[in-house]
């Protein structure tokens, strides 16, 4: 099985950026990089999404819309931070209403660094995520199968 063995449906969502690593974001749907390619999907639905892609640093007013987003995804499911704002708050650390990383709210799996992250970083994240949510689903059928055996 590969890491891309199914359609990574994500979400993204800004914590709270300067909208570099959005655009890189948005780059990577375009032709010049067609992550569609690998199947990647952009879903504005948080309960269709088992990737979640978050930009920017979290801060006061952010945090609590990326903790429920991450809650109404369904498991199992795989956080990545785009750039390095979102990987520990980057620029915007020591601001006033800067909490830091998007990991002060919620368990983060993949960590693309950069600022702005190019489009290929990013791309190259979802798949390391797709991969991450290839062995919590194996995690969670091996469970299953030894709760259905006991
Ligand atoms: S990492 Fe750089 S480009 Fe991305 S949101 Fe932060 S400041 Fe902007």
């Amino acid at each position: 099985m590969t890491a891309t063995s199914r359609s990574p449906w994500v979400l993204h969502y800004d914590g709270s950026s300067c909208n570099g690593c959005d655009i890189e974001v948005l780059a990577c749907l375009t032709p010049v990089y067609d992550a569609e390619r690998l199947g990647v999907i952009n879903t504005g639905d948080p309960k269709q999404a088992d990737i979640f892609l978050v930009t920017g640093s979290v801060n006061e007013q952010s945090k609590g819309v990326v903790r429920r987003l991450y809650d109404m995804m369904p498991e199992p499911k795989a956080v990545v931070a785009v750039g390095i704002c979102a990987c520990s708050g980057g620029v915007f650390r020591d601001c006033y209403n800067v909490q830091g990383g998007v990991d002060t709210v919620i368990p983060v799996d993949v960590y693309v660094p950069g600022c702005a992250a190019r489009p290929e970083s990013i791309i190259d994240g979802i798949i390391r995520g797709a991969a991450v949510l290839e062995e919590k689903r194996a995690r969670m059928r091996d469970v299953k199968c030894s709760v259905s055996k006991s």
